[in-house]
């Protein structure tokens, strides 16, 4: 599978970063965790068939993880009308609310090839080319809202990647996913916005992963995560926009 960071920054974009979005390809179809960037603009820059994305997974419903989903699920809904796209959405209001936008501005909504769908915590998705799991974490349990972290498996290869979301401020409330610890990763894609280095290092001291990208980096998080690069006894890279992994 290839993993392609579409947008790095944190909560607020930068002048050469969008926000949290991560693009897998996997088979022929395409599949988005978060929707920070936005999506169909990024998918016709590099040239994708816009035909191929099959889902969009968020892992909560901040707007930096959801915002770019919107233009990308209009145009399927009026123009790409050969393409179904799934978006998952942990929050049933957010399903209701942007079904009502695309409603308000196409007029209609095509529910069988625009579908919103809510998610909790017994979710799993699977189709010929990839499965996906969810494990809670604690990013907004201060507010009763849910988040998730998300394990992507590509079946052709048995390679799997997971992604964080975003966790709990200084990781005070102790939610780095325990499967980092347990078993072994082929990547791990982890936040560095609501914690720094420090606060993650003790985990990943003891993490399983065979690589870890730091992407959604808090601006004074920057130079102590460059500081700890090679404190791991496995890689630790700080992508940009547009790079990409193959597993
Ligand atoms: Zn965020
Ligand atoms: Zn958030």
């Amino acid at each position: 599978m290839k993993i392609t960071f579409i947008g790095t920054s944190h909560g607020v974009p930068a002048a050469d970063r969008y926000c949290s979005s991560t693009m897998i390809e996997a088979g022929d179809a395409i599949y988005f965790i978060d929707a920070g960037a936005p999506l169909i603009d990024e998918l016709l820059r590099l040239g994708k068939d816009v035909t191929r994305v099959r889902a969009v997974f968020a892992t909560h419903c901040h707007s930096d993880h959801v915002c770019g989903l919107f233009s990308l699920a209009s145009l399927v809904n009026w123009k790409y009308k050969d393409t179904a796209v799934s978006f998952y959405l942990p929050e049933e209001r957010n399903v209701e609310a942007f079904k009502e936008l695309i409603r308000s501005t196409d007029r209609s909504i095509d529910e069988e090839r625009v579908r919103f769908c809510h998610y909790g915590a017994d979710f799993s998705y699977e189709d010929e080319n990839i499965s996906l799991s969810v494990i809670p974490t604690k990013h907004m349990e201060k507010q009763g809202r849910p988040s998730f972290a998300l394990l992507v498996t590509e079946k052709q290869s048995g390679k799997r990647a997971l992604f964080t979301g975003d966790l709990s401020s200084n990781l005070a409330r102790g939610d780095f996913p325990a499967i980092a610890l347990e078993e072994e990763l082929d990547v791990l894609i982890c936040e560095l916005a609501h914690f720094f280095i420090e606060h993650v290092d003790p985990y990943l001291k003891k993490c399983k992963a065979k690589a870890v990208y730091f992407h959604h980096v808090g601006p004074m998080k920057f130079e102590g995560l460059r500081a700890a690069v090679n404190n791991y006894s496995f890689p630790v890279h700080i992508p940009e926009d547009r790079d990409e992994i193959t597993l």
